[in-house]
């Protein structure tokens, strides 16, 4: 079968391999339907994530049909369509036993990163029963395709973040994961939702798509919000953008006992400058999504209440994915998501 790999720092073909097989008794091989791009897999083409292995399969967002699963799989079956989850978890270990599947002892970020992925025909899944959810019939695949990467992301923001019906909250970032931040955020139906973005073509989408959501810019961000708030400042603030200044843009818009959620994956270290903010009193979250709640998100989906096939701006057939890495990298076209289909 043909897989996009990841030969070296900067360099990535697509090769032939062989059919994957059930190695574990817990695996599932699923036949891959479609799959999408996600910026981590440009992190590691360019030699930012040092524990992906040369020679895997790149692809970790994908959906699929189970083929054939090992004798100690339990809820998934032949035949079912499931979304394939981001993270690898036992389900067991201390970290999985309180949600924290993140930090799986014996798992984390492997898919398309540390073991072969999904950008091809057919993949291997480890932990099957919790990799993998299934699809209700009414649910197509490609609104389920980014249940188990950055929609789980957004959801975890959104649910960490403590939001009431009072809230004015701030999302930094209208990328990919922003946008499934702002769809798990309307859940909680907050007072104000207002989504910073330096993109003028994102900024447009967000208008066009969300038209009740305030929309800014950063050098304007703070001053709406003071408008808005009568000088407080966001009640919640969410950071997905990831960018020089983001990470102080936050927590300078946040109030005084606000809570600061930092989802963003920065290239540089970052300052928290304590004797500035002293006596704010700020909660800061940081860290990695924990995708343990890709059955609620799936079902949100199945109720019409999330809907994140917009996002797919692209597609292309799995022999042009080349093609499609270069348009997401140097987001031509306006480009937010692409789907790849098998040829
Ligand atoms: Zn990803
Ligand atoms: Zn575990």
């Amino acid at each position: 079968m043909k897989a996009l790999t990841y030969i070296e720092h900067g360099r990535f073909e697509m090769i032939e391999k062989p059919k994957p097989r059930i190695i574990n008794s817990k695996d599932a091989i699923v036949k891959v339907t479609l799959s999408s791009i996600c910026s981590s897999d440009l992190h590691i083409l360019h030699g930012a994530v040092p524990q992906a292995k040369n020679g895997i399969t790149l692809g970790h967002e994908m959906v699929g049909v189970v083929e054939s699963t090992g004798p100690e799989v339990t809820k998934i079956k032949p035949g079912d369509r499931v979304a394939i989850n981001v993270e690898t978890f036992c389900g067991e270990c201390f970290y999985c036993r309180r949600g924290y599947v993140n930090n799986c002892t014996s798992g984390g970020w492997m898919l398309g990163c540390r073991i072969d992925g999904g950008q091809t025909e057919y993949v291997r899944v480890p932990y099957a029963d919790n990799g993998l959810t299934p699809i209700p019939d009414n649910v197509s695949d490609e609104q389920a395709l980014f249940v188990g990467d950055i929609l789980s992301t957004g959801y975890w923001a959104a649910k960490i973040t403590e939001i009431s019906t009072e809230d004015t909250v701030l999302i930094i970032g209208a990328g990919p994961t922003g946008l499934c931040t702002l769809e798990c955020v309307r859940l909680y139906n907050p007072h104000r939702t207002v989504v910073c973005e330096a993109d003028e073509n994102r900024r447009k989408f967000v208008s066009q798509h969300y038209p009740d959501v305030c929309i800014t810019e950063p050098s304007e961000c703070g001053k709406i919000l003071n408008e808005m708030t009568d000088g407080q400042g966001a009640d919640r603030v969410i950071e997905v953008a990831g960018g020089n200044d983001t990470f102080e843009l936050a927590w300078r818009c946040a109030r005084p006992n606000a809570i600061v959620t930092i989802v963003a994956l920065y290239e540089k270290e970052q300052i928290l400058p304590l004797p500035w903010m002293y006596g704010k009193n700020l909660t800061f979250k940081t860290g990695g999504v924990d995708a343990c709640d890709c059955g609620k998100i799936m079902q949100l989906i199945s109720e019409g209440k999330i809907d994140t096939t917009r996002l797919i701006t692209h597609r292309f057939p799995l022999s042009c994915i080349k093609e499609a890495y270069e348009l997401f990298a140097n987001r031509e076209d306006n480009v937010i998501k692409t789907a790849i289909y098998q040829d």
